[in-house]
């Protein structure tokens, strides 16, 4: 952090904090404060939208973003710091230009870059706090280890469909997220929000949670949620508390510690097993998927998404399985024809078919891509979703 004796606010600047100034939580030393201090976070995307946009809008003097993406129009019923005009283009690009429209007096520092073991120390070192707005499990792992051992607090927060949850790891005087989760759950267990969905407001109450606690931070007002896990549910509108304790055993901020670098996050949470053991010859790409079709071949086609997604869209002549059930309805499934498994990108169909394949059902493919690319590259009929 910079010295907040050294900041100077402009007259501009008392103008524009004025509702700030005049509270003597914040007062003029705690805008210097803000001025002087800096957050990167991670993800310009549902969470990082509110968070970014209110420390801009309160004077964070530097504000960092970590984001690879381009805006997506299934992006903008959330992330609010994207428009219309900008689909298409990177969001790192649309969120600096939303921001220094908001407060040019701010400073903007973009990293278009996936953050990995490799680069993350070196990214996260230069900031004051960071905000984790990220929807994956390697990345949080990574994020949380980085900043135990950088001695950075790290306010997390995650959403899905109605529910969110949101605290304050700091390993110096609280849990970090391995306390709370020292393993992360099997691969393909816990839906992403672009698989189950997520509710649009929602990461707009809790990024804006995420944001206040940034910001009583840099002032050192308040009681911050260290050591506290806010639930909260929009359909019952209720916030939860669970008290969070420090794990004496943790690997990453215990008393013996066993991690004590950035190790490889997607072998961790065995994310890669998708890619490495459904590898090509496992898998079909959509262009061969199409042949099989014209060629009359005996094919049976399993969809393992969701019904509310089957109702959106389907690949005709689709026998609907969900994942979940996978398991117990194997019988349904006519192994006398060569299976092709679908569903919205190719991730869940890439287990069902490790879980097919392990149960005997050799003869079974993914389809590379899922309905998504199907609808991208073959039948333009089909919505995307
Ligand atoms: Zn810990």
């Amino acid at each position: 952090m910079l010295n907040v004796n050294e900041v100077i606010l402009t007259n501009e600047e008392i103008r524009r904090y004025s509702r700030h100034l005049l509270m003597p939580e914040v007062g003029l030393t705690g805008q210097k404060k803000l001025k002087a201090a800096s957050v990167l976070i991670i993800g310009a995307g549902g969470l990082g939208s509110p968070a970014a946009l209110y420390l801009a809008a309160a004077g964070v003097g530097r504000i960092g973003l970590v984001d690879f993406d381009v805006v997506d129009e299934s992006n903008l019923q959330r992330q609010i710091l994207h428009g219309t005009s900008w689909v298409g283009k990177p969001k790192l690009a649309s969120a600096k230009a939303r921001l220094l429209d908001l407060n040019p007096d701010i400073t903007v520092e973009t990293h278009e870059t996936v953050l990995t073991s490799a680069n993350a120390l070196e990214i996260l070192k230069d900031y004051d706090i960071i905000i984790d707005g990220t929807d994956n499990f390697p990345t949080r792992y990574l994020v949380n280890d980085a900043c135990v051992f950088l001695g950075k607090p790290l306010v997390y927060g995650s959403i899905f469909r109605f529910e969110g949850q949101a605290t304050v790891f700091d390993a110096r005087v609280g849990p970090c997220y391995r306390c709370l989760y020292p393993e992360p759950p099997p691969p393909g267990l816990v839906p992403s929000c672009a698989e189950g969905g997520v509710f649009g407001v929602l990461p707009g109450v809790i990024g804006a949670i995420q944001a206040t606690e940034a910001i009583k931070l840099i002032i050192g007002q308040g009681e911050p949620l260290i050591g506290r896990l806010l639930l909260y549910d929009a359909l019952s509108m209720r916030f939860r508390e669970l008290k969070l304790r420090k794990n004496p055993a943790c690997p990453v901020c215990g008393e013996n510690p066993t991690i004590r670098e950035l190790i490889d996050y997607e072998a961790f949470c065995g994310v890669r097993v998708t890619g490495e053991e459904i590898g090509a010859s496992f898998s079909v790409t959509p262009e061969e998927f199409k042949e099989m079709l014209e060629r009359g071949e005996r094919i049976e086609i399993i969809d393992v998404r969701e019904p509310v997604e089957w109702e959106i869209c389907r690949i005709p002549g689709a026998k609907l399985i969900p994942l979940s059930q996978l398991t117990s309805r194997l019988h349904e499934i006519d192994q006398t024809k060569k299976v092709i498994v679908y569903c919205h990108t190719g991730q869940r169909s890439a287990l069902a078919v490790k879980l097919l394949r392990d149960v005997g059902i050799t003869r079974s493919y993914n389809l590379a891509g899922g309905i998504d690319a199907y609808a991208a590259r073959i039948d333009s009929s089909i919505p995307r979703y």
